[in-house]
């Protein structure tokens, strides 16, 4: 064992959210301590976000081939090479991968140890060789797939996040169980990569979304070729490599030659020894106050691992957050009121702030509701990309939650993800001038919507315009 190091912060984990921690606190001149035992850059750059998207990126372009007929552009049947697309994923990370690189985060002063952390007492930490002492720990561990106790799955070739994109040839037919992002996602890269596709999901697709938004992504997938089976619970699962078959609930059978699980995931607590610092965990996630910190107060605990949101920009929120109050001293404490996420099917389908029942539960009938339909937007007819909406949640004249379904519903909910974050009311995104033609424009006319009624129904209204063109 090598001299014990004392260190203002020492982060467990360098995923999205420990590596954000990492890089404010040592260049905000913080003595810090990053300990990691696989790969830096954790889920979202290895195995989740960045290659799911660049999959995606390359199913796109596939799609587009055979989809040019309405441009007047012959399509093709392209010729898809799934090892290829495979290196295009590889490419990607391997380019961004420096970025999150032990070099770099020595270079901005954070001492990298490559290890596992685990805790030896309440102000411990051992990693390797080596024994950390910190003012404050971070724990930023994150979360793995979970593989549910499904009888047969243990003894059956099965994919996760963790592995499908190390396939290099092409699946005959994917079996997926789960529909939610990942399930989705992954079911229409593939489809449009040319495989055979079956979504088997216990209760209805996309669950944590707008029912009235995310049926639409389900019906496009759908006319894609993609067969949804919702209140399709996975029973049993058996098979060898090449010949799956899984069982659902009413005892029908689904077979194809490889099986994706994408029913969730777990926090990574299993080799932290939580108990020997006296941190509390309940069903699986550490316990963190609204501060984030853990039932022992040297500690807190950031992204998927404590979180109910697993999602990167969360975890890097989260960062900031713990950041004040281990650097400033600061109380704070973290909201998610304005919490936003994306699913990268095609159509996109985005959420910040409330949904509709829950903006009902909490206020009950002031709520109203906006809509606005793509297809009433120029540029969408331009771009042959008419279907989907945007419907906003207003309480009181301010939006508190927004979904979008459709063409770059990712980068539109950023207007009121900006909007609710700030609780801005709905006159400031029809303030806001949109450049015309351009799909951004459904937000500023879906703020209008909410004012048309309130100025074209309004008698008082048209009163006093009559009486100003009278007197005038
Ligand atoms: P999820 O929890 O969102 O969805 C899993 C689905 O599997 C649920 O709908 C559930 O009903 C179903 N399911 C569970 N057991 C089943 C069974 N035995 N048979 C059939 N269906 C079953 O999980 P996920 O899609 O794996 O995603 C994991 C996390 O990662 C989520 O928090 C998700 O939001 C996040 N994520 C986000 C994005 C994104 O933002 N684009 C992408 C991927 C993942």
């Amino acid at each position: 064992m090598t001299p014990t190091i004392s260190t203002d912060l020492c982060i467990i984990g360098a995923g999205s959210g420990g590596l954000s921690l990492a890089a404010g606190a040592v260049q905000m001149g913080a003595k810090v301590v990053l300990l990691e035992g696989h790969k830096m850059g954790g889920d979202c750059l290895n195995t989740g976000c960045v290659p799911s998207k660049s999959l995606i990126a390359a199913a796109k372009q596939a799609h587009v081939m055979s989809r040019g007929e309405p441009f007047g552009v012959r399509p093709v049947n392209p010729e898809i090479d799934f090892g290829a697309a495979k290196d295009h994923v590889a490419a990607v990370i391997a380019g961004i991968e420096p970025h999150d690189s032990v070099e770099r985060f020595e270079g901005l002063g954070v001492r990298v140890i490559t290890g596992y952390g685990r805790f030896v007492s309440p102000r411990d930490v051992e990693a390797g060789s080596h024994r950390i002492r910190a003012r404050r720990f971070v724990i930023a561990t994150g979360s793995s797939p979970l593989v549910p106790p499904i009888p047969g799955i243990d003894a059956t070739p099965h994919l996760t996040n963790e592995s499908v994109f190390d396939l290099r040839d092409r699946p005959e037919h994917l079996l997926v169980i789960g529909a939610g992002p990942i399930g989705l996602e992954m079911a229409q890269a593939h489809r449009r990569l040319g495989c055979q596709v079956t979504v088997l999901e216990g209760l209805v697709a996309l669950g944590k979304d707008d029912p009235e938004l995310a049926a639409i992504v389900v019906e496009q997938l759908r006319r894609e070729g993609i067969a949804i089976h919702e209140g399709a619970q996975v029973a049993e699962a058996a098979g060898t490599e090449g010949d799956i078959r899984v069982t659902v609930a009413d005892g029908t059978v689904h077979s194809g030659t490889h099986l994706l699980v994408a029913v969730g995931r777990k926090p990574n607590t299993d080799s932290l020894d939580l108990e020997k610092a006296g941190i509390r965990t309940d069903r699986g996630r550490i316990q963190v106050n609204a501060s984030l910190r853990t039932s022992n107060r040297r500690v807190y605990a950031i992204g998927d691992v404590g979180g109910v949101y697993q999602f990167t920009h969360v975890a890097g929120y989260h960062a900031s957050v713990v950041i004040r109050s281990i650097l400033f001293g600061l109380p704070a404490k973290v909201s998610d009121h304005h919490v936003s996420w994306a699913t990268f099917t095609d159509p996109e389908l985005a959420h910040v702030g409330l949904d509709e029942a829950a903006a009902r539960k909490r206020h009950g009938d002031s709520v109203e509701v906006v809509r606005f339909a793509y297809e009433d937007n120029d540029r969408a007819r331009a771009e042959r990309a008419t279907l989907g909406m945007v419907k906003v949640i207003v309480h009181r004249g301010r939006p508190v939650g927004a979904s979008i379904v459709g063409a770059q519903a990712g980068e539109q909910i950023q207007v009121w993800a900006l909007a609710i974050a700030n609780r801005l009311k709905m006159g400031a995104v029809a303030a806001m001038m949109s450049p015309y033609p351009t799909i951004g424009e459904i937000n500023k006319r879906a703020a209008g919507q909410y004012f048309a009624p309130r100025l074209f129904e309004n008698p008082w209204v048209k009163r006093v315009v009559r009486l100003v063109q009278r007197f005038g």
